[in-house]
């Protein structure tokens, strides 16, 4: 209250002088609370699951008031940490943390050249453990800090998948049986190296010694598994499918159009990036519901999508976007154009990007689907307060910030390699090859 109101209030009797300066008092040491200031900017690397997880862990001035924020790029995580330690962590020391939007454009603009993998996850990092923070300083959640709740939980989808079909039927039911209303279904094909499918040990003729995939045996395979799941599903269970990229642009309009009679909940990224024109085509020709953005990084590539409503479900990678900032803003744009949200959550996601997933589904209005996560007791001993997951829905915490401890003991008995297997290791976390039968290498 203005001093002016209070000496008036005091005047008038309605408060008594004393009253009027403690009240005084107490809105002038609200007012000289000073900003907490960036102190510290570290990074935690650890794989407890086996898959390489990057966290920043923001320190400020302020005793005991840090935040945790996700940076994994697990197949080139090794890249984040000196991303974050030998250029972020300089350029951020001594500003105030609760300049969140700020700081994004700061940080988005120090390298000149931007929008890539590398720098967009170290500035994740950096910005959801800023809105960590700042939920952490007001004592509440981060989604109170973004209006609020407009749900209860989000509504999740989980993985059937097998290199047969009766398999991938089977694992459905189950998944159904768990309390689960939306099922990703994806199968194999008998000797080749199906995305999100088992591998069988058949051998397929190939000029080459490494793993196959053709489009057209794929595509088959599929119409035959969504046939199969409606006639033992039923019409209640959602089916989702992941193309990955895989086939040709022409193949995927084919694809999406053959698909429409069994009522997909959305087909995903049926084209890769570079060929994103090709959406317009597709959605001039079918009805089947498309989701897109797991690969995107730049505001070029979401942006004409959502403008143009060639999409139903933007599904970005939310710290290969830069985090919660840029991500609550696309979610706004996407309200706006009908499309509706389905933010990338497999496990090469650490429980704070999760938990920073579950926030912008429970916050947003335009939230469509979330990808349900499990945590092993591995990754419950490094991440304390992982989100929930009950009868197909995730819950946000209701603890300030994430809501979520590290424990960076713990942590550093997984180091990066931990669990892996062999190729995975090798090659560092990177993905390895896969190639039509005449050796070509193809998207995957
Ligand atoms: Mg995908």
């Amino acid at each position: 209250m203005k001093r002016r109101n209070l000496l008036q209030l005091a005047a008038a009797g309605a408060v008594t002088a004393r009253e009027a300066a403690a009240q005084e008092q107490a809105a002038r040491a609200t007012r000289a609370l000073p900003a907490p200031k960036i102190k510290d900017v570290q990074v935690i690397a650890t794989a407890p699951q086996g898959l390489r997880l990057v966290v920043v862990k923001v320190l400020t001035d302020q005793d005991g008031l840090y935040g945790y924020g996700c940076a994994t790029y697990t197949q080139r995580a090794d890249l984040v940490v000196p991303a974050v330690e030998k250029y972020l962590r300089p350029f951020l020391a001594g500003k105030p943390a609760d300049r969140i939007d700020d700081l994004w454009q700061a940080m988005y603009n120090s390298s000149y050249w931007r929008n890539g993998p590398v720098l967009n996850n170290a500035i994740s990092g950096v910005d959801q453990a800023l809105w960590d923070i700042k939920g952490r300083q007001a004592g509440l959640p981060v989604y109170q800090l973004l209006g609020g709740k407009c749900r209860e939980a989000a509504d999740c989808y989980s993985h059937a998948s097998g290199g047969e079909i009766a398999q991938v039927v089977e694992s459905a039911k189950q998944i159904v049986a768990r309390g689960f209303r939306h099922v990703r279904v994806q199968v194999g094909v008998p000797g080749q190296a199906g995305y999100g499918a088992g591998r069988s040990d058949v051998k397929v003729e190939r000029l080459h010694s490494g793993a196959v995939f053709e489009p057209e045996d794929y595509m088959r395979r599929a119409l035959k598994l969504f046939e199969a799941c409606r006639k033992e599903l039923g019409d209640e269970v959602e089916l989702l499918h992941d193309v990955h990229e895989r086939v040709s642009p022409i193949q995927a309009v084919r694809f999406a159009k053959d698909v429409e009679k069994f009522r997909l909940f959305f087909l995903e990224d049926p084209v890769s990036p570079e060929d994103l024109a090709w959406f317009r085509i597709i959605r001039q020709q079918c009805a089947t519901p498309l989701a897109m953005g797991e690969l995107f990084n730049s505001p070029h590539e979401w942006t004409p999508l959502i403008r143009e409503r060639l999409i139903d479900y933007i599904r970005i990678h939310v710290t290969q976007a830069g985090g919660l900032t840029p991500c609550r803003k696309i979610a706004a744009m996407g309200e706006l154009m009908g499309v509706k949200t389905a933010w990338h959550g497999p496990g090469d996601v650490s429980p704070v990007g999760h938990m920073a997933n579950v926030t912008l589904d429970v916050a947003c209005h335009n939230f469509g689907i979330q990808e349900s996560v499990s945590f092993p007791e591995s990754v419950r001993e490094v991440f304390s307060g992982c989100p929930e997951m009950k009868n197909g829905y995730l819950y946000a915490n209701e603890t300030p910030g994430w809501g979520i401890e590290v424990n960076e003991a713990a942590a550093k008995k997984y180091p990066f390699g931990y669990g892996e297997r062999g190729e995975r290791q090798q090659l560092n976390g990177g993905w390895g090859e896969v190639r039509r039968r005449d050796g070509t290498i193809i998207k995957q």
